[in-house]
């Protein structure tokens, strides 16, 4: 069992090459466009503060917070929360960041069901992909079926927040493109903040497919425990 539980790593291999593949390109692309600034001067906190009034949303406070690429949004407190890079900052990657976490915010607003339903199951997912591993393991170990089989369900939650990850950062990353070029961004800014959101996408894109190989890994090894309770 544990040769055969090594050489399952192969099947997610492939994403694991696009996953670092991902993180450098995003990393790289937005570094880029981090030495371009905006012609307008303005900064992406102010650009964010200025689409989220278009949309009406008043009530959604802008903050900074530390590390890099660490923006997002969180619908809790309705906070958008802008890393030290991109707050203060007039580049066309900070401020494409930051129009797509408006979009987050837009999406919240406007009651857009796929965030809806991901931000809903999120708690559960939380649990779930903590214990998917440790219960299948478990299990295995054990010969027992229904571990197996919870630990596989399990993870299979896991798989399915992923696919709904997707079209929610898909669409926050439509809607600031679309607003950037509309009102703010020359031709040339547009297609760098474009290329930046997808570079960003391919990371959420490669960890779904990861998350898909690794719930395939689990059905693999489950069907080769042998005796099975
Ligand atoms: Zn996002």
């Amino acid at each position: 069992m544990p040769a055969l539980f090594d050489l399952s790593y192969i099947l997610i291999f492939p994403a694991l090459i696009l996953s670092f593949w991902a993180q450098y390109r995003v990393k790289s692309t937005f570094q880029y466009y981090s030495r371009q600034n905006i012609r307008s001067g303005k900064t992406a906190a102010q650009i964010a503060q200025e689409i989220l009034h278009s949309y009406g949303i008043g009530y959604v406070k802008i903050a900074k917070t530390p590390g890099s690429l660490t923006d997002h949004y969180d619908p809790r407190d309705k906070t958008l929360r802008l890393s030290e890079s991109v707050y203060d900052s007039s580049s066309v990657s900070a401020v494409g960041v930051a129009a797509h976490e408006a979009g987050h915010a837009v999406q919240h607003a406007k009651g857009y069901i796929p965030l809806i339903f991901r931000n809903t199951i999120v708690p559960g997912i939380n649990i779930s992909s903590w214990a998917a591993i440790p219960l299948f393991l478990i299990g295995l170990v054990l010969r027992s079926k229904i571990l197996i089989t919870i630990g596989i369900f399990f993870y299979a939650g896991v798989v399915i927040f992923h696919f709904f990850t997707l079209p929610v950062e898909f669409d926050a990353s439509r809607r600031a493109l679309a607003i950037l070029k509309k009102n703010y961004f020359s031709e040339q800014e547009y297609s760098g903040a474009k290329k930046v959101l997808q570079a960003a996408a391919l990371t959420y894109i490669a960890s779904a497919l990861m998350a898909v190989l690794e719930l395939v890994r689990l059905i693999f090894l489950s069907r080769n425990t042998g005796d099975h309770k």
